[in-house]
């Protein structure tokens, strides 16, 4: 049984330990809001599932309980969420400083804990929590471009009327504006002209945008993302995803988190794959990392 902190209860939140539960994770979920009124009914709502799924437990905490402390995963969901038309960078400033309190109310964790990030913008907190932690390389990652990639692929496969586990393929760079399709990963690529390639990419690309626009948030998708990542981590499985990884000169870059596909298991992540990728889509990821790594060298913070 593994003990898994989510810090914000929100919908992110609960919907990670939604879709855990749905699964039958052998996990022992602690959700910690600052909202303790809500914290307390999301986990009231959540435990009415756990009839159908045995293996799993979900429990209201506090940040110094000690099965907080003692957790081998923690996911972190809590923040500032989009505003309808607000960039994920323009949310920058709200959850940087957000994310330093949890820091600093967290306190000292486990050596071995693995440090999860969804909050966005994703890969510039990655990197930040990466540096105040600390921890062996690895053990902090953010969900990155899984989301994205997850969203391209129902694309294809509705297209080409494929089963979705059929067709492959990545996102990659930062989790928002600067992501792009790397073409030369996804295995039905010449089924689709210049024009309908940069179609499905802008269309993946914007879909956050039109969720929020129309329902003012985005929880189903990285709920059920979330919960494969963490099923890949507990399970030790080496499954390769497209997570936000702390580079340390991977595909030429160093110095921020980018969405690049790594091999995830009980460690978080295990090595991060170089994949061949054409020029321009070298270009293209070292651009995006640039802009990262910009943004998170401009952002006031405390290390
Ligand atoms: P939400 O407002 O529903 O939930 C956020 C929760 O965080 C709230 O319950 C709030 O009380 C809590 N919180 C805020 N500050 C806290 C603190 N200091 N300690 C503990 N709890 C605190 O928002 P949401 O829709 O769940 O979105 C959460 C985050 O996830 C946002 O930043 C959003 O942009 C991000 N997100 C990321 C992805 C991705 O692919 N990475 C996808 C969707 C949403």
């Amino acid at each position: 049984m593994k003990k898994v902190t989510i810090i914000g209860a929100g919908n992110v939140g609960a919907h990670i330990v939604s879709a855990g539960i749905a699964r039958n994770l052998p996990v022992e979920f602690y959700l910690v809001d600052r909202n303790e009124e809500f914290e307390a009914a999301q986990v009231l709502d959540l435990k009415d599932a756990l009839l159908f799924s045995p293996q799993s437990k979900v429990f209201a905490a506090d940040f110094g309980d000690k099965n907080v402390l003692d957790s081998d995963v923690f996911i972190i969901t809590a923040g500032a969420s989009q505003k309808p038309g607000e960039t994920r960078c323009e949310l920058l400033g709200r959850n940087v400083k957000i994310l330093q309190s949890i820091c600093d109310a967290l306190g000292e964790i486990k050596d071995s804990t693995v440090i999860v990030l969804v909050t966005n913008p994703v890969d510039i907190l990655t990197q930040l929590v990466a540096e105040i932690f600390k921890l062996p390389a690895g053990q902090i990652l953010g969900t990155g471009t899984l989301l994205d990639s997850a969203r391209l692929r129902w694309r294809l496969a509705e297209k080409l009327e494929k089963n979705i586990e059929d067709v492959s393929g990545y996102i990659l760079g930062e989790h928002g504006d600067s992501e792009f399709v790397a073409w030369s990963s996804v295995n039905s690529r010449d089924n689709f002209d210049e024009n309908q390639q940069a179609e499905l990419q802008e269309k993946t690309k914007k879909e956050a945008y039109k969720i929020i626009e129309g329902k003012g948030s985005t929880y189903f998708g990285i709920g059920a993302a979330t919960a494969e990542l963490l099923s890949h981590i507990i399970f030790d499985t080496n499954k390769i995803l497209p997570v936000s990884v702390p580079l340390t000169g991977q595909y030429g870059i160093s110095g921020i988190s980018v969405g690049v596909p790594a091999k995830i298991g009980v460690g978080g992540v295990k090595e991060v794959v170089e994949l061949e990728l054409s020029v321009d889509e070298r270009e293209k990821l070292a651009k995006s990392a640039k802009k990262l790594k910009e943004l998170f060298e401009g952002c006031e913070r405390r290390i």
